[in-house]
């Protein structure tokens, strides 16, 4: 569908949200919205919408027409005078609708030929319609199939695509004609990718972004996650090739789009969330990292239990993206370190000492160990500098003013003579 706001307020709906007219489906926020719209006039036009098909399909009717009108009025020039190369009439006996032209018939190879390719968007479609039906029947495949569509955007004499406005309005006819289809259909799939290139060849994108949200939302649906799948997979390839940043830029779109259409705790989406981490880890975003895994930690946990692969996987990220900071307080490496080894016994009493996911876990907490007795000498060293610092202070303090003060801003001409403190003319 692509009706997914509210006709009374046009509050998003989405694809699941608000309620529908038990007659017509036309689709509200909530009663309160649906009352106003029936007060304010749907209870005149309600049944004659469940009557043309329900809402979805009285408004591609109703777009059509309206595309239709827009596409004939812009090509009035063009096809003056002439007559529809299907129907051969000037007027379509049906619809009463005028003719369009939108592809390269006309003027093409510089010889003006203003009868050709003229038609109505009705006859244009309905051409279409049974070739792709032809097609269907005799099971003759996709290529043939595909040969068969193309008759939806692609002109059959001239072999080039339509524009502008007459292809705005073959997509709505396109979209009018399957949008019954089950959701599964190939034909309704296409319409939709027609409908939305066609609103934006006639620079209507505030209308084609429902309809392409509608699109990604139902190959998402319908394909299992296919485009998902396609799109996470390019982005790991990416990430393995180096191209962090494109692969960053891929993950946190697939992230995005995965948590406003399936929701905050499909696994999908917290999936593309670990993803999405680690690749901000790898590009040392730690902060980025931490915070994104902190938010989506808690849900893997409640939804898929401790013990789940993904749920260890996202513990042991953060974990990383803990120790490997450099900003990271002594506090922050122990606290790393703590969660790496749970991880990692967790991991191994699920899955087995030799499995590849436990090695890695392994793995990373011996870096992290490393890396935590590394800071900690590090630490002891800083500790004994700052001993030995105050010390001096002291030492300082009980010395005459002028000869603390010449001592604590050594200069080329007076050199700092204090470094060993057992030169005898300071004295005690
Ligand atoms: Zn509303
Ligand atoms: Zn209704
Ligand atoms: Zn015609
Ligand atoms: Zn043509």
């Amino acid at each position: 569908m692509i009706l997914t706001s509210c006709a009374a307020c046009a509050a998003p709906l989405g694809l699941s949200l608000g309620k529908k007219c038990g007659r017509c489906s036309t689709r509200y926020c909530g009663p309160a919205c649906q009352k106003q719209h029936w007060d304010g006039g749907h209870k005149d036009v309600c049944k004659k919408i469940k009557k043309g098909g329900g809402a979805e399909q009285y408004h591609a009717d109703k777009k059509t027409k309206e595309a239709v009108v827009v596409a004939v009025e812009a090509c009035a020039d063009d096809t003056k005078g002439q007559k529809c190369y299907i129907c051969l009439e000037a007027v379509h006996p049906h619809t009463g609708e005028g003719l369009v032209r939108g592809c390269a018939c006309g003027d093409r190879d510089g010889v003006s030929s203003p009868e050709l390719g003229v038609a109505h968007v009705s006859c244009l479609a309905r051409q279409a319609k049974i070739a792709v039906e032809e097609a269907e029947e005799n099971s003759l495949g996709s290529a043939a199939f595909d040969e068969r569509w193309a008759r939806w955007y692609m002109c059959g004499l001239c072999e080039q695509t339509y524009h502008g406005v007459v292809r705005c309005a073959l997509g709505w006819a396109c979209w009018k004609t399957y949008l019954g289809r089950p959701e599964t259909d190939t034909a309704r799939q296409n319409a939709l990718n027609r409908l939305a290139g066609g609103l934006c060849d006639a620079n209507l994108h505030e209308d084609a972004l429902p309809v392409q949200e509608a699109e990604v939302a139902l190959l998402w649906r319908v394909n299992s996650g296919g485009i998902i799948v396609a799109q996470g997979n390019l982005a790991g390839t990416y990430h393995a090739l180096g191209r962090l940043e494109e692969a960053l830029k891929m993950k946190r779109d697939v992230y995005t789009a995965s948590l406003k259409i399936l929701g905050e705790e499909c696994e999908g989406t917290l999936q593309r969330a670990n993803s999405y981490a680690v690749c901000l880890t790898d590009l040392q975003h730690y902060e980025e990292a931490r915070t994104l895994l902190r938010k989506t930690m808690p849900g893997a946990r409640r939804v898929l239990g401790e013990s789940h692969q993904l749920v260890l996987m996202m513990r042991c990220n953060y974990g990383v993206a803990l120790y490997e900071d450099p900003a990271a307080t002594l506090d922050d490496i122990r606290e790393g370190v703590t969660t790496l080894k749970d991880v990692e016994q967790t991991a191994r009493r699920m899955l087995g000492g030799s499995h590849p996911t436990v090695v890695e876990f392994e793995r990373t907490m011996r870096d992290a160990r490393a890396a935590l007795r590394a800071r900690e000498a590090q630490g002891e060293a800083q500790d004994a500098f700052r001993t030995a610092r105050a010390k001096l202070a002291q030492e300082r303090s009980q010395l005459p003013p002028t000869l603390a003060d010449a001592s604590a801003r050594p200069s080329k001409e007076a050199p700092p003579r204090r470094e060993t403190g057992d030169d005898s003319s300071l004295g005690a």
